[in-house]
């Protein structure tokens, strides 16, 4: 019995020393596992924070470069300089502080001025290699430097349209050959000034100028020198009419010019002026030397003709007249209108 009892001890004894030894592996287990869950969840939690990270610094980054889209749509919207200064300096003024910003030509006295006192932020305006102005902006913090200079460049890039728009705009209305304008672009504009003589009770005249025998020229001298007294002809009408007067080239060898705010008496001291300088001119073109002369018909608005068709016409049958009358001479269809028909 006693036997038997101190077996159960000895039994009990090594239940419980086991268990508990059983036990203390199974909790260090547990802390083994616990640790690696740990730093297994510390590094999700740290790679989290990285991408949380970075979707910030993306979302950023795509908010600036909207930013940015959106203020470059709306500056080149413009296809005039000025208006896209001003929503420059808007966009400018809506991420920037600053007191005050002005575009300046690269040959500018006051660029000069800023650039050496350093008392304003000096950016130049590329297009392409060529600089096309120069940006100064006062009191602006140089942090924002930057974002000026990321500005400066889309309003660079608006310029650059804007020239180019320009450029296409006036090779459209401009004869290649003489730079005066193409005889589609005169009529528009002779429509306009003969709404605005009618409305004002203003006159108008109209000069339809024509080389005389140029065609010989070019049989003698070849196309290239006709060519070029062309361009002479062009240039001595443009050097003997006022700035708000227009000249174009009608086709071949003829040319004309609407005189706005101009009588009769003044159509015709005009056209005797280019008359006069055409029949003094030397023209020089490649090794030779040219002399000719033109034959003009004049036209006015509005004891000739009403509409521009009429006085064409009449400036036409003006010109007509001074060819048969033997050429280097000015006609004006009033003088004969009524009388020598
Ligand atoms: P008129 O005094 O009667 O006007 O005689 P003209 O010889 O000037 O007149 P005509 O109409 O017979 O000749 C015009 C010439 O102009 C014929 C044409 O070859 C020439 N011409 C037209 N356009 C051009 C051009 O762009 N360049 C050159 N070189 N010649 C041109
Ligand atoms: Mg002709
Ligand atoms: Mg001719």
């Amino acid at each position: 019995m006693d036997i038997l009892l101190l077996i159960l001890i000895l039994y009990t004894g090594l239940v419980v020393y086991c268990t508990g030894r059983i036990a203390q592996r199974m909790e260090k287990d547990l802390d083994l596992k616990t640790d690696d869950m740990k730093r297994a969840h510390q590094r999700r939690v740290d790679k989290k924070n990285e991408l949380v990270a970075e979707k910030n610094l993306l979302a950023n980054e795509t908010h600036r470069i909207f930013t940015l889209y959106e203020i470059t749509k709306d500056i080149t919207k413009s296809l005039d300089e000025k208006t896209a200064f001003d929503i420059f300096q808007g966009k400018l003024r809506e991420h920037v502080n600053f007191q005050e910003c002005l575009l300046l030509d690269p040959l500018s006295e006051d660029l000069k001025k800023f650039q050496v006192s350093q008392e304003a932020f000096v950016f130049p305006l590329k297009s392409k290699e060529e600089k096309v102005g120069y940006l100064v902006v006062k009191g602006v913090h140089p942090k924002k430097h930057e974002i000026v200079t990321i500005l400066g460049n889309q309003f660079a890039l608006a310029l650059r349209r804007v020239k180019l728009y320009k450029e296409i705009e006036r090779i459209a209305i401009t004869d290649g050959l003489t730079q005066l304008f193409t005889r589609r672009h005169l009529g528009e504009r002779f429509v306009e000034e003969l709404k605005r003589a009618q409305s004002r009770k203003t006159k108008t005249s109209f000069l339809m100028l024509d080389v005389d025998h140029f065609k010989p020229v070019n049989d003698q001298y070849g196309h290239l020198t006709g060519d070029q007294v062309l361009r002479e002809v062009a240039g001595l009408i443009k050097e003997n009419i006022r700035e708000i007067d227009i000249a174009g080239r009608y086709g071949g060898e003829e040319f004309c010019v609407v005189l706005p705010d101009t009588d009769g008496k003044g159509g015709l001291y005009v056209a005797e002026r280019i008359r006069c300088a055409v029949e003094e001119a030397v023209i020089h073109a490649y090794d030779t030397q040219v002399r000719i002369t033109v034959s003009i018909g004049i036209s006015v608005f509005d004891e000739d003709g009403k509409s521009m068709e009429e006085l064409i016409d009449k400036a036409d049958w003006a010109l007509y007249r001074a060819k048969k009358q033997g050429r280097n001479r000015v006609c004006a269809f009033g003088i004969y209108n009524n009388n020598d028909q």
